[in-house]
């Protein structure tokens, strides 16, 4: 059989990267049904976005809240494309208006795949009370040594907005915005999802360990060990499961 032509490379590759991109889309409509089904936006409002690996494009939910939609049944159609710049790209939907949160952490981590904005009831609430949420509990060790709180109450809607919740993630997973929600990243679709459930673990433990008495958090020690090495990528491989059905759609015939 003779090599393949340049052309045939060239369909090839594109068929490679076009199917990459769907598995992607796939993953991140997903993520935004567990998101709906775990509660994490009580009025069903907030978004996750995914890098295309080796791009400047991100994947990103469309304004599918504009026409009143539920979170709990995006598919791919409802995901769309624009660049770190916040240009839309490819989709029907018009990108959502807060992708600047998404864009400039990813812009300033080359590490972050994934991002999600939430409105989880626990952690917001420690933004509206200016309490520091601290790594207590099994799932607390990741926010270390506590979560960041953004004195800044509006839409992250600009570039600018979006560098102040970037500039105050640091090298962090999370940040709290004031009377709004939260923000945070992770290094794939599913991480970042189980990071968003993971804050809103952590912020719900805090707030009952604090009727009862002093809160103590985790130890240096053991944030350390569990933010460094192996331990990192136990504590994301044994919760992916769990997460997983929440899904609405898992265990019916669609491609999820
Ligand atoms: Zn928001």
């Amino acid at each position: 059989m003779n090599a393949p032509t340049g052309r045939m490379t060239d369909f090839i590759r594109k068929q490679t990267y076009e199917t990459e991109v769907l598995q992607l889309r796939r993953r991140l409509a997903k993520v935004h049904r567990i998101l709906t089904a775990g509660g994490m936006w009580p009025l069903t409002k907030g978004h996750a976005s995914a890098r295309i690996p080796g791009t400047d494009k991100v994947l990103i939910l469309g304004h599918i809240h504009a026409t009143g939609r539920s979170l709990d049944q995006v598919d791919v159609d409802d995901i769309v494309v624009v660049n770190l710049e916040g240009e839309w790209l490819e989709g029907e939907i018009e990108p959502v208006d807060e992708r600047y949160l998404h864009l400039e952490i990813m812009k300033a981590r080359p590490d972050v795949m994934s991002v999600v904005h939430a409105h989880s009831t626990y952690a917001t609430a420690f933004g509206v009370a200016d309490v520091n949420i601290l790594p207590v509990g099994n799932r607390g060790a990741i926010f270390g040594p506590s979560v960041p709180i953004l004195q800044f109450d509006r839409q992250i809607d600009t570039p600018e907005r979006g560098r102040m919740v970037s500039d105050l993630m640091g090298k962090g997973c999370a940040v709290v915005l004031k009377n709004h929600g939260v923000a945070v990243a992770s290094d794939s679709i599913e991480n970042a999802c189980i990071t968003a459930f993971a804050l809103e673990e952590t912020a719900h433990l805090h707030w009952i360990a604090a009727q009862l008495g002093p809160v103590q958090r985790i130890s240096t020690g053991e944030v350390q060990s569990v933010l460094t090495g192996a331990r990192k990528a136990e504590f994301f491989a044994h919760a992916w499961g769990h997460y997983a059905k929440l899904d609405p759609w898992d265990g019916m015939n669609r491609p999820v």
